[in-house]
């Protein structure tokens, strides 16, 4: 089913709402890591699905969301940039219901040049050609199914260390009190080499016993706020190395947890591990 025609005059309309949309906030708007898990979870009611429509509802609808998706690797930083950004289908393999998935939420010119000015540490440079991968809209598809607040994507220096990451995020903190939504998307325990998918289940709720301690470590870590051990992951414990072969699903939760103020309260959810190697835990924090 083709939903284009539709889409279409809502895209429009939401241009437009965005234009009368800038007024003062200054409430700090809380920060998100949202394990995303399956694609698939974008289109079925499950526990993760309903845990992201819960919190959710939970937020005040932020002016605008900057989403760190484990699935935009760029040598340099970047920012999406168009008015009206696609959904793009990175994935291949899933019914075709998921490929028929539009989010047409429009992007926000005004947040992507407020990013630049914001990050001194480096040049971001605007983007016209990414748009929103499933990392963002399986996670904003439910948690904002209206799609109609602006959003834009952060892309990951896949040249960089997790202290250049983590120094990033630390300045990206003045946005939160902008009316930003900032949410990090990835899985912070996340190995396809020892994945266990039983039929098409990727959301089966069992687990190697270092994928279920890393997943208790990080949490452990996250609430003992110890970023100089969740930077250096790698070499903290054999689980935690194991739980990020490759660095792009853990970077997002680390930009998270940079921009907690040491006070802020930390609320996970959807804290289970999945598939084998794979954890969902998510993390609200504020
Ligand atoms: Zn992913």
């Amino acid at each position: 089913m083709s939903l284009t025609p539709f889409f279409g005059i809502a895209q429009k309309m939401h241009v437009l709402n965005e234009l009368s949309n800038h007024l003062p906030n200054t409430e700090t708007m809380p920060v998100l890591f949202v394990g995303h898990g399956s694609p698939m979870n974008a289109i079925e009611d499950n526990i993760f699905s309903q845990g992201m429509k819960e919190i959710g509802k939970k937020i005040n609808k932020p002016k605008a969301i900057l989403m760190v998706s484990a699935h935009w690797e760029t040598k340099g930083t970047f920012v999406t940039a168009q008015s009206l950004p696609p959904t793009i289908h990175d994935f291949g393999g899933f019914p075709q219901a998921l490929f028929d998935v539009q989010y047409p939420a429009p992007g926000s010119k005004w947040l992507a040049e407020e990013t630049q000015k914001t990050v001194t540490s480096t040049n971001i440079e605007l983007n016209d050609k990414w748009g929103f991968d499933h990392g963002c809209w399986s996670v904003t598809k439910n948690m904002f199914p209206n799609a109609d607040i602006p959003i834009i994507q952060l892309s990951l220096d896949y040249t960089q260390t997790a202290q250049y990451h983590y120094d990033l995020a630390k300045q990206l903190a003045s946005l939160r009190k902008k009316g930003v939504l900032i949410i990090g998307s990835g899985n912070m325990v996340h190995n396809f080499k020892y994945a266990m998918v039983k039929g098409n289940d990727f959301n089966a709720p069992f687990a190697h016993d270092w994928a279920i301690e890393a997943n208790t470590t990080l949490k452990k870590l996250i609430l003992d706020n110890d970023y100089k051990s969740l930077i250096n992951y790698k070499t903290y414990s054999k689980a935690l190395d194991l739980s990020a072969p490759t660095p792009e699903h853990y970077l997002p939760m680390l930009y998270a947890i940079a921009l907690r103020d040491r006070e802020e309260s930390i609320d996970f959810f959807n804290d289970v591990t999945v598939g084998g190697s794979f954890s969902m835990t998510s993390i609200k924090i504020g």
